[in-house]
């Protein structure tokens, strides 16, 4: 049967894809529904019916999922930030176990059998039954445009789009935010400032990013703007000063016309240049620019997990590549002889370098660049960046162990080849991507190395994105 644009058809979702739509069949050819779950009979409406498959709009819930729960979020649907908002959360642990699991089947090449027997399932975040962890991000970046009536607003995008849903209050970050964004509107109006316009590349305000240390409760607030000064910017200061726990204003100029929110830098208003917080026993500053995990509750779970994969003893030399500001080289530094990081931003390995003296390690060093640049380099020349560096010595050629915490991309092949050319015992992956994850599995299974150890962790309640912590072992 051909299904046409608009033809109503009913369903009975049995799974749910990659980005969280439902999937329903009817005579085996799938449609995917938005909003729809697993165990719902809905009806949908046929957007686009390609060969094989279809996209269709959920029209009428006929009889709702056990597992369908009502959001805390009225905006749970047309936002793109939560994707899996009305599903429980143990089926939402469900549903990321088994999509790890079976990126590493599938892409990945692992045998069954070997997958059940090394995954650990996954770490989730205790909460109350019918209900969905909330609250549990430090880290949020708003857009700021017009409305279809022209007024300023600030919110997130809706789904697939850049069309801006007004909404100062997202459930998943720290109340704090409502306040410091009100205040950032009512700034623009009062000082006749302009939101960013995408299509024209004109108006000034483009973004806000709102960081809350879990521990330290220290605020920063650094706003992205498509121009080289923010006219006005006392009235702001004084405004942002006043909220509880504020400890760094800043702006960051950015005029390209891309998807990427903060500018290559950023110059302080008020205050100081980070905040401070806590994970176990190490304290970091993190700067505006810099990559900080944004679920600590779980960031705690995830760097323990790695380091009970690293089995350190005190007497390892350990690579930690795409460190950012040295969160899990300084967790490894606790239990290991040397560490040394790696990352591509050079503000990122500052910030590494002042948390390993803040925290009093002597046996963490840190190298700016790219890890499939920096570690063939140093182990075929023996140089970084072109230049001999005073302790990295040969030891540093055959690591006990490797770290690997790379973007959704994964590691680059060159890095890949180039860990398994120094022979460590052990590496431990930690991914936010699992299929890219299961691809660089692949490669190291078929390069000497086999899978030992799988453990998910929930960093991201809500939303189809799972982070993953593999142990591959050398063969021996
Ligand atoms: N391990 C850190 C950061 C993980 S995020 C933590 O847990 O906080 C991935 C990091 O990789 C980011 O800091 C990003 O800037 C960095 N990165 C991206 N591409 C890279 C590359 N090719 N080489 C080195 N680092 C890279």
């Amino acid at each position: 049967m051909e299904y046409i644009k608009n033809q109503s058809v009913e369903l009975q979702i049995e799974d749910l894809g990659n980005d969280g739509e439902g999937i329903g069949k009817i005579d085996g050819y799938p449609f995917f529904v938005k909003d729809a779950l697993p165990g719902d009979v809905i009806r949908a409406k046929v957007m686009k019916a390609k060969k094989n498959m279809a996209f269709a709009r959920l029209e009428e819930i006929v009889s709702p999922s056990e597992n369908r729960i009502s959001p805390i979020c009225p905006y749970a649907r047309k936002c793109g930030g939560c994707q899996i908002m009305e599903l429980s959360y143990p089926a939402q642990l469900a549903y990321k176990e088994k999509k790890v699991k079976n990126n590493l089947l599938r892409i990945g090449s692992v045998p069954e059998e070997l997958l059940n027997t090394v995954f650990e399932g996954i770490i989730g975040i205790e909460c109350e039954e019918n209900s969905v962890p909330i609250r549990y991000r430090n880290k949020a970046q708003f857009p700021f445009g017009k409305n279809k009536e022209g007024q300023t607003v600030c919110g997130f995008y809706a789904g697939r789009t850049h069309a801006i849903v007004a909404n100062t209050e997202c459930y998943l970050g720290v109340e704090e935010n409502q306040e410091i964004l009100e205040i950032i509107l009512s700034f623009m109006e009062k000082m006749h400032i302009a939101p960013y316009d995408e299509e024209m590349g004109e108006g000034l305000i483009r973004h806000a990013l709102i960081r809350k240390g879990f521990q330290s409760g220290e605020l920063m607030v650094c706003l992205v703007i498509n121009g080289d000064k923010l006219p006005g910017q006392q009235v702001l200061v004084d405004m942002l000063q006043k909220v509880p726990g504020m400890q760094s204003i800043s702006i960051s100029v950015n005029k390209k016309n891309t998807n990427v929110i903060m500018g290559d830098s950023y110059q302080v208003l008020w205050g100081a240049p980070y905040i401070t917080d806590t994970i176990g026993e190490v304290s970091f500053q993190i700067s505006p620019l810099s990559f900080y995990q944004v679920n600590p509750v779980q960031t705690k779970r995830l760097y323990e997990t790695a380091l009970s994969f690293a089995a350190l003893s005190g007497s390892e030399v350990v690579w930690d590549l795409y460190c950012g500001i040295g969160t899990i080289s300084l967790f490894l530094a606790q239990k290991a002889k040397q560490v040394y990081g790696v990352e591509i931003v050079p503000q990122a390995i500052e910030d590494a370098k002042k948390n390993a003296q803040l925290n009093g390690f002597a046996n963490a060093s840190f190298f700016v660049g790219k890890a499939e640049e920096v570690l063939p380099e140093f182990y075929e020349k023996g140089t970084v960046n072109g230049e001999v560096v005073e302790g990295l010595d040969a030891s540093a050629k055959a690591p006990d162990v490797i770290v690997v915490d790379p973007p959704r991309k994964g590691c680059d092949e060159a890095c890949l080849s180039t860990m398994v050319s120094m022979k460590p015992d052990r590496i431990v992956y930690v991914s936010c991507d699992s299929a890219t994850l299961a691809r660089d599995v692949k490669y190291l299974r078929e390069h000497g190395y086999e899978l030992e150890r799988v453990k998910a962790c929930d960093m991201f309640p809500n939303s189809v994105h799972v982070e993953t912590v593999c142990l591959l072992s050398k063969k021996p």
